[in-house]
C-alpha cells in the first residue's frame, strides 16, 4: 500500500455518481468503474481489488447479488466491499453486514467521510494481507513454509485426483549439515540455507510448481501435472544448481561444496493413495539416496 497506489472499484448506474465519487478519491487512488451488478464481477475477477465502493439499488443485479457473487469466488472473496446507500435503515444494514459487506456510505457523499472510511478499509486489508503473508513465508528463508506446503498439496492432490494427471515431489535434505553448523556455525548454515532457499525457488519452471521449506534443512518441490520423468529433470537441474552455487563445505564427506540428497516420487491419486503417500515415498527415496552415497537422487 506505501508503495503503490491502491485500486479502487466504484459501481454505480448513476454516472453523476460516479463522477462525484471519483472527485473525493481520484487524486489519491487508482479508480476504476463499473455502471452495472454484472460489469463490477467481472472487473473484480480480473484485476487486482484493494475495495469496492458499491451502489446497493442498481438495475438488473443489485448489490446484494453482486457481493454474493464476490463471496463464491476465491480471487473475489476477501475484496472489502463497501455499500453506498440512500437508505439507512437498519433492517437493510444488517442484510448488508450478512452478505459481507465491511462499511456504509449514505448519500448524499460527504468527501471526509469517504475519505476516511474509505482509508480505514484500506489499512485494514493491509494489515490482513500481511498477516497472510506472514503465516505462509518461512522467516528464515522467505521461501513458503510448511503450513503452507501442506495446504498447497492438498489443493493440488485434490486437482490431479478429478485431471487424473500424475503429482510429483522432490524432497531435498542437504548432506552434512550437521558438521557445516558445528564447523561454521549456526549463522553461517543460516546463510547457508538462505542462498539455498533463494536459488532453488528457481528450479519450477512452471508458475503451479510450488518450493517450500519443509522442516530444517529439508525442502520440497511439488510437481503438479508432471510424471517421473520430468520431475528426474528437475532434480538434474537442482543438482546442477547447487554444484554452480558452490558453497564452501570443508567438512563433508562427499565434496568440497554442499550438496543435497533428493527423494523423487510420483503418483497418480487413486482410491488407494493419499497425499502423504507422495510424501513417504519421497522420504523414503530421500533415505536409499543417502545410503547410497549422498549427493545424488532416486527415485
Ligand atoms: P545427512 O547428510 O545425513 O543429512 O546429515 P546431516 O548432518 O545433514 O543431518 P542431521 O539431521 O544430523 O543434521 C541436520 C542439521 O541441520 C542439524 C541442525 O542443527 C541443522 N539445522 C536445522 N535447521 C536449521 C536452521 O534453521 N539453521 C541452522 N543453522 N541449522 C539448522
Ligand atoms: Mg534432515
Ligand atoms: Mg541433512
Amino acid at each position: 500500500m506505501e508503495n503503490s497506489k491502491a485500486t479502487i472499484l466504484v459501481v454505480d448506474d448513476v454516472a453523476a455518481n460516479i463522477e462525484i465519487l471519483n472527485g473525493v478519491l481520484g487524486n489519491q487512488y487508482d479508480v476504476l468503474f463499473a455502471t452495472n451488478g454484472l460489469d463490477a464481477v467481472e472487473i473484480a475477477r480480473e484485476q487486482n481489488l484493494d475495495l469496492i465502493l458499491l451502489d446497493v439499488m442498481m438495475p438488473g443485479l443489485d448489490g446484494y447479488g453482486v457481493c454474493s457473487l464476490l463471496k463464491n469466488e476465491e480471487k473475489t472473496m476477501d475484496i472489502p466491499v463497501i455499500f453506498v446507500t440512500a437508505m439507512n435503515q437498519e433492517e437493510d444494514e444488517s442484510r448488508g453486514l450478512k452478505a459481507g459487506v465491511v462499511d456504509y456510505i449514505t448519500k448524499p457523499i460527504r468527501p471526509s467521510i469517504v475519505k476516511a472510511r474509505v482509508q480505514n478499509q484500506l489499512e485494514l486489508k493491509h494489515y490482513r494481507d500481511s498477516l497472510k503473508t506472514l503465516s505462509n513465508v518461512d522467516g528464515l528463508t522467505g521461501v513458503a513454509n510448511r503450513r503452507r506446503f501442506d495446504e498447497v498439496l492438498q489443493t493440488v492432490w485434490h486437482r490431479a485426483r478429478l485431471s487424473q494427471s500424475p503429482v510429483s515431489l522432490l524432497m531435498m535434505d542437504i548432506d552434512y549439515f550437521k558438521a557445516y553448523n558445528d564447523n561454521y556455525g549456526h549463522l553461517a548454515g543460516d546463510a547457508c540455507l538462505r542462498k539455498l532457499g533463494g536459488a532453488l525457488t528457481e528450479i519450477g519452471r512452471r508458475s503451479s510448481d510450488f518450493f517450500a521449506r519443509f522442516g530444517g534443512e529439508e525442502f520440497v518441490l511439488l510437481l503438479p501435472e508432471t510424471d517421473i520423468e520430468s520431475a528426474v529433470l528437475a532434480a538434474m537441474r537442482t543438482q546442477e544448481k547447487i554444484r554452480i552455487l558452490h558453497i564452501p563445505h570443508a567438512y563433508s564427506d562427499v565434496a568440497e561444496h554442499i550438496t543435497l540428497s533428493i527423494g523423487i516420487s510420483t503418483i497418480v491419486p487413486s482410491d488407494a493413495n493419499t497425499e502423504f503417500d507422495l510424501i513417504k515415498q519421497a522420504d523414503r527415496h530421500l533415505y536409499e539416496a543417502k545410503n547410497n552415497g549422498r549427493n545424488r537422487y532416486q527415485f
